[in-house]
């Protein structure tokens, strides 16, 4: 079948779903919402501006485009007829960028969550239960997140604990050996004095 559109309708239709507040992350924003969480939108200190990010859960949410992101073995990621090799193109690079993305995010620390627009596209229920899901996931990767925080303030304090050990064993040593060798005071604080 031929493309009914001209290249530059393609393009003028396709950037639309490309573009922010879409339908999907319209979905997601309220779901979320209703269900007392609170997020950002489009945080631009963060790599690739996540549609949504929860910083109390350390949770990323990407909501994509099956289209544009390319979903795998995904009916709605089907290419335009047309201009295929602009398409595929720009496909692989979106693509690619997501990866890249994904990767320094949870290089930082984040959990990365992807919501595909097909799984929002059903029936009410349907996407209330996603939406459950979702809510259940970002729950589990703040007490991971929570879980780490406690792992490293116990690190901290057993490395402190372990400086302060060390210091002991020194003076005990130094003691010990000033009791051995009768070392006079005088010389001691010469010693200290050439350090
Ligand atoms: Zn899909």
């Amino acid at each position: 079948m031929p493309d009914i559109l001209t290249p530059l309708q393609r393009h003028t239709c396709m950037s639309r779903i490309r573009g922010k507040d879409t339908k999907p992350e319209i979905l997601v924003r309220r779901g979320l919402h209703a269900r007392g969480f609170r997020f950002r939108l489009h945080e631009r200190k963060l790599p690739g501006k996540p549609d949504l990010t929860l910083p109390k859960y350390g949770v990323a949410v990407m909501v994509n485009g099956c289209f544009w992101h390319s979903h795998k073995g995904c009916r709605y990621a089907t290419k335009p007829k047309s201009n295929g090799e602009f398409w595929e193109e720009k496909i692989k690079r979106n693509q690619h960028r997501d990866e890249v993305t994904t990767a320094h995010l949870e290089a930082l620390g984040w959990t990365v969550i992807t919501i595909w627009e097909c799984e929002l596209r059903g029936k009410e229920a349907a996407v209330q239960t996603r939406i459950d899901t979702l809510a259940w996931e970002i729950i589990q990767a703040g007490q991971m997140k929570k879980q780490g925080q406690t792992q490293r303030r116990l690190a901290r304090l057993s490395a402190r604990q372990e400086r302060m050990l060390i210091v002991q064993r020194q003076n005990d040593l130094e003691a010990e050996i000033s009791k051995v060798y009768q070392i006079p005071q005088k010389i001691k604080t010469a010693s200290k004095e050439i350090d």
